[in-house]
Order: C-alpha cells, then sequence, then structure tokens
C-alpha cells in the first residue's frame, strides 16, 4: 500500500467508497463523478501506479479485473446493451489517479472513442 495513494486508502477502507465488489485481490466501487449513469472502478489491492507497471506476475490478476467487470456488467443489466472498458494511462489518456483502474461505463449510448 502507498500512504499518499487515494485508491489505495479507497482499497483499504482508510476512505469510504459505494463498494458493489470486493474479495482478497480486488474492489470495485462506484465512480465519485459518473460520466455515465453506470460508471464503476476496478482496482488491484496492491499498489500498481500505471499499465507501465505491469509485469508477468500481474497477468493472473488483469484477467480477474475484466472478468469481474464482465460479472458487473451481468449485475448491473448492461452487458446486452452495452459497455465500455477503459484503462487510461499517463497524461496524454488524462489518467489523474495514479493506482491501476478499469473505468466499467454504461447504462447509455456512449459514442465513438476518439
Ligand atoms: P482516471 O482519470 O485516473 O482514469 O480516473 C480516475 C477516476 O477516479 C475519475 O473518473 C474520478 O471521478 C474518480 N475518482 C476520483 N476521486 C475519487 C474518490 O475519492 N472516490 C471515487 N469513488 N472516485 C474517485
Ligand atoms: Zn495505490
Amino acid at each position: 500500500m502507498s500512504n499518499e495513494c487515494l485508491f489505495c486508502k479507497i482499497a483499504h477502507k482508510e476512505i469510504p467508497s459505494e463498494r458493489v465488489f470486493e474479495d482478497d485481490e480486488i474492489v470495485a466501487f462506484k465512480d465519485i463523478n459518473p460520466a455515465a449513469p453506470i460508471h464503476i472502478l476496478i482496482v488491484p489491492k496492491t499498489h500498481i501506479a500505471t499499465l507501465n507497471d505491469l509485469d508477468k506476475n500481474h497477468i493472473e490478476l488483469m484477467g480477474h479485473m475484466i472478468h469481474t467487470a464482465k460479472k458487473l456488467a451481468e449485475e448491473f443489466k448492461i452487458h446486452e446493451s452495452g459497455y465500455r472498458t477503459v484503462i487510461n494511462c499517463n497524461s496524454d489518456a488524462g489518467q489523474e489517479v495514479f493506482h491501476l483502474h478499469i473505468h466499467l461505463l454504461g447504462g447509455k449510448p456512449l459514442g465513438k472513442m476518439g
């Protein structure tokens, strides 16, 4: 855990969040400033700053995070209408919180990217 990291603090319950899933490895919670009716962040409990910091030891963890996104899409009933998963990396992508997270967005047409 990084003492200065917002999502480490949320993952370790030092800062409250609206949790929708948790297990030993990851936590998922509602985005505080949602960009869509469903906007959930899926976060590893271990501190990984950006996608650039992934190594081979994280492959199973990332698979688990993506699989959790799929399960949450079903739970929130956006799996048939559709949804988007996003991982922002560094400044050109607009990453604001430097603790790796997957955005799960849905519940309205999201438009084309770019
Ligand atoms: P990024 O821009 O780094 O990909 O995404 C960071 C996301 O975290 C943003 O969508 C932002 O709204 C969300 N966020 C920032 N601070 C908090 C917070 O304290 N609680 C929650 N639940 N979400 C946050
Ligand atoms: Zn962190």
